[in-house]
């Protein structure tokens, strides 16, 4: 499976990775399908956002930390990062997008987020590309 990665630079972090995923469906050939990006990390995720203006991905970073405090009391986990457990649960590990004539097929303001919330730390985004069966079984 196509795979790249992310070196993030901060605990938090909205990282734009529309480039890297599209890099990987030109070089697939894939014309017409779905393109699945998958986040394998347990205090990571990834989404689609407004990627004109960078405030949008800032104001919800600022919103989930805000509301989800590193410290809460009564938190278990010991490794101490059950927020970042918490907010990559919340935005969930994967993202879908159309292909249509080999484009990923956006609306206009979209693009794709791998979101950090336990960096640090360099991590990895797999790709796969969907096409329907030429002959459909049935
Ligand atoms: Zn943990």
């Amino acid at each position: 499976m196509p795979t790249f990665s992310v070196r993030t630079r901060a605990r938090s972090e909205f990282v734009d990775v529309t480039a890297q995923v599209t890099e990987l469906l030109r070089a697939s050939g894939v014309r017409d399908g779905v393109c699945v990006v998958y986040c394998p990390h347990t205090t990571a995720a990834v989404t689609i956002q407004e990627n004109a203006d960078p405030d949008v991905v800032h104001d919800l970073l600022l919103w989930l930390n805000q509301h989800i405090p590193k410290d809460l009391p009564g938190f278990r986990h010991a490794e101490g990062n059950s927020d970042s457990h918490l907010k990559a649960a919340l935005i969930g590990p994967s993202v879908m997008v159309p292909i249509e004539d080999g484009q990923l097929a956006f609306g206009t303001w979209q693009g794709i987020y791998f979101c950090e919330f336990d960096g640090p730390r360099t991590r990895s985004v797999r790709v796969q590309f969907l096409t329907a069966a030429a002959d459909p079984v049935g």
